[in-house]
């Protein structure tokens, strides 16, 4: 499947801007409002996206709350395949089934609709968020969607932080693409 070369990665890099110590001091935080707000930069994203997963034979698009619904449905619609929100506690309406997953302190949860991904089994999800960092938030929605009848073909990230070691962790789980390794 296709990936970018070094001028397309270079291209939506710069497109991010980075704010020293947001949330709090020590973090670098990467800011895609910027990518968002340049057309080139957005559409050659999702051009790039639609490129790579058009003939993979994908039943449905997952994004995580909330950044990750910008490009996830984006995408879905571009390939004309259904929008799948994985969401925080509380939020969604109708029955729901969840995953926790360890924070430094506590614990988070995600959760999705249980009729979600129709009632066909075996339906190929491909799940995409803005961002891996220590990879809680996407190793719980992967085991979210494979608890129930679909399957999570690959995880998708517009940004992984290689360092903090997400991406390995998630690795054994399903297959990861990720557009930019930071
Ligand atoms: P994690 O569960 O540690 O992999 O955190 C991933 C989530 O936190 C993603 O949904 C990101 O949007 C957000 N996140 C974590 N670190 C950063 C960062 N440095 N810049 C922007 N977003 C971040």
């Amino acid at each position: 499947m296709k990936e970018l070369d070094k001028a397309g990665k270079e291209f939506l890099l710069n497109s991010i801007r980075c704010i020293n110590d947001f949330p709090k001091p020590g973090i670098v935080f990467r800011d895609i409002t910027t990518l968002l707000n340049n057309k080139e930069a957005f559409n050659f994203l999702i051009d790039h996206l639609a490129a790579r997963y058009e003939n993979a034979s994908i039943d449905f698009i997952a994004g995580i709350e909330s950044r990750g619904f910008i490009f996830a449905a984006a995408l879905a619609a571009r390939l004309r395949l259904p929008f799948v929100p994985i969401r925080k506690p509380k939020k969604l309406p109708y029955i729901t089934i969840s995953q926790k997953y360890s924070l430094e302190y506590g614990v988070d949860e995600v959760q999705i609709h249980i009729d979600a991904f129709g009632e066909k089994a075996g339906a190929k999800v491909l799940l995409i968020d803005d961002l891996i960092a220590t990879g809680g938030t996407a190793k719980a929605s992967v085991e979210l969607i494979n608890q129930t009848n679909a399957v999570c073909v690959e995880a998708c990230f517009l940004i992984d932080l290689k360092d903090l070691g997400g991406s390995k962790n998630l690795r054994p789980l399903t297959k990861i693409y990720s557009i930019l390794e930071i």
